[in-house]
Formats: structure tokens, sequence, C-alpha cells
């Protein structure tokens, strides 16, 4: 392990190009045995931190590229230190207020405007909306298309319920909200001007140590009253407040709202999945075989947060540690979920991920 992780955070998919996934006839296999296991498509990066600056824009997009991340989902993030509470970071305001807002928003589409790539595909995504506070988000939806044409192709990581903001005035969004979402949701689903419907991105703790399904209902309603959005369930509901889940229950738990919502994806992003789960081979194993038979709904990614002062080291090691499962996924689920033809698909992107060599 030591040699491949030394090699992997030099450059572990350097070399891979936009063009090896073009729809071709003479499209070249993916050999596993000599190429990386690191992820293609990153679903999940913060492009702006909590407060304070931000690594630059340019920077960033060249870590991808370096990182041989082809396609990225640029969030900016569910919510920021409120400009009322001074604070810019997490250490010197353990309490301070914390919000969604449309700041990041906007600056993320004047960058994309201002620096277009064509070396890496780029999604915007919306990560303003308060869910707890619905009435206003589809004319922000708006005023965002109108300033920067259709631009945005995605919306979130937005918060249903995560306790680690609790300390920060973050609270459970109450399930009688829910209904309230129906103007926004509609307009994800059909978006103007010919785009595909938009996915959303939900943070949603199932629930914690000590009460393991304590908010897994509210995760569940949002399903039953949407069930034609395309909804990506990050960190398939696992968090820091919950590292000791059954994995079988939670398997359980999982499979069951797959079988019910086939629009429902899982987003296997963050390092506390590595860390509290994937590390150890028995549980590895378990979640292995639920990605193999599960292997067209899930997606990866870093959830890299780019505050000043992270470098391209710091972007690479996410990258790795989140796609050391990868390693051990069947090839049709190397496929879709390494290579990106989840992504593809649920974008109707024209991509197409290579075969795996034989
Ligand atoms: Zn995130």
């Amino acid at each position: 392990m030591a040699s491949l992780l030394t090699a992997a955070c030099q450059s572990p998919g350097a070399g891979r190009k936009l063009e090896q996934f073009e729809t071709s006839s003479a499209q070249a296999c993916y050999d596993r045995t000599t190429q990386p296991y690191t992820f293609v498509v990153d679903a999940h990066v913060h492009f702006r931190p909590f407060g304070g600056e931000a690594v630059p824009y340019t920077e960033l997009v060249g870590y991808f590229q370096s990182a041989g991340v082809l396609f990225v989902n640029a969030f900016g993030i569910g919510q920021m230190f409120s400009a009322q509470s001074g604070c810019q970071r997490f250490s010197s305001c353990p309490t301070g207020e914390i919000k969604p807002t449309i700041r990041n928003d906007v600056i993320n589409a004047s960058n994309a405007l201002l620096h277009p790539t064509t070396e890496t595909h780029l999604t915007l995504s919306m990560s303003f909306p308060d869910l707890s506070k619905p009435r206003h988000i589809v004319q922000q939806m708006a005023l965002l298309d109108e300033e920067f044409g259709p631009a945005f192709g995605w919306m979130g990581e937005v918060n249903l319920v995560k306790q680690a903001l609790f300390d920060h005035s973050h609270q459970a969004t109450p399930v009688e909200r829910i209904k309230d979402w129906a103007p926004f949701m509609a307009r994800l689903r059909a978006p103007d001007q010919g785009r595909p419907p938009m996915p959303l991105s939900i943070h949603a703790d199932i629930g914690s140590d000590t009460e393991p399904t304590k908010y897994l209902h509210l995760m569940e309603s949002v399903l039953a009253q949407y069930p034609d959005n395309p909804i990506v369930w990050v960190h398939m509901g696992l968090s820091r407040e919950q590292t000791r889940m059954d994995p079988q229950q939670h398997i359980e738990i999982l499979s069951r709202l797959l079988d019910a919502y086939p629009n429902l994806m899982l987003d296997i992003s963050w390092r506390v999945l590595y860390e509290a789960y994937f590390r150890h081979a028995a549980i590895r194993a378990q979640y292995v075989a639920f990605f193999n038979r599960y292997a067209t709904r899930i997606l990866p990614g870093s959830d890299f947060v780019a505050a000043k002062g992270y470098k391209y080291r710091d972007y690479v090691r996410e990258v790795e540690i989140n796609s050391r499962i990868n390693q051990y996924l069947s090839d049709k689920a190397f496929r879709h979920i390494a290579l990106g033809q989840n992504y593809f698909n649920l974008m109707g992107l024209s991509y197409q991920a290579p075969e795996i060599c034989q």
C-alpha cells in the first residue's frame, strides 16, 4: 500500500484526458492493472469554504487536471458563517451562526464565466437553498439563470439535517416543510431552455451512534413526496456522528430505498466513510458486495473543501483515500462508478466510460 500510495499522491490519474471518454468505436479499453483506480468523476467538491478565502479558482481547476479528475461538480457550500457573525473559521467560532447563502453560487458562476476550461468538464451547482425556508428558492434559481445564462446543472449540497452544524444554529428541517418544496422540485425536474433534469444532492444524516435511525424519516419523506426527482444522498447518510452503524442494517435501509425509488443515487464521498467503515476488511467486503449489486446507483467524490491554504497534495490525498474502495469493485461497478458511466447517464452527457480490458 505504501508504494502505491506514494505513487498515487504524486499524480494518481496523470495522463487521463477527456478525449478518452468520447464515444467512438476506437475508444481504448481501460486496463485496471496498469491504470489508476482513482475516480475520473468528482461529484462532490466544495469550491468555497465555510468562511474566509478559497483556493484561487484557476489553481483549483489545475488540481483536477493534474489528478486526472475530468468531470467535476462545482458546489459552493450549503452554508457559511453569516455576514453578521463576523466569523471565518470554526476554530475561532465554535458556535458562530452558519446559514445558507447565495454568495458562493454567484462567485463560482462568475469564475466559471471568466475562466472557461476545456480540459475539465465542470458542472455548476446551486448550493444556496435553505430547505427549511423554501418559499423563495424558485425566484433565486431564476435570478441565477438570468444572470449567468442557464449555467447551472445541479443543486446541492443542501442540508436536510446535518448534526455537525447543530452548534452553529442549524436545525433539522421540519418534516412539515418538505411539502413546500414542490415548486422548486418541479423546476429541478424540468428546467427551461431544454436542459435535462437537475439532480439534487442532499446531506441527510440517518442518525447517530446513540440513535441510529433518528432522522431517517426525513429522507424517507422527501423520497416519498418527490419520487420523480433525481436525488443524490450524500455520504450514504453517514457522518462523524455515526461511525459505528451496523453495516448490515445500513445496507438494508439503503437497498430498500434504492429498490423503491429508481431516481435515488448514493454519493460515497468523504473520508469518514473510509476511516470508519471501508478501512476494515470485513466491513469493506459488505459494502463492496452492495456496490457491485447496485453498480448503477453510486457516484464517487472527494468532499474536498477548497479553503485557502490547501494545496494540490491535499486534494490528491482526498481523491486517493476516497478511491481506495474502487480497487475492490467488480469491472462493471468500477466502470459505472469510478470511470463515470453513472454520472454520464444521470447528466445525459454524450461521454462514455471505456470498457474494462479483459
Ligand atoms: Zn460536502
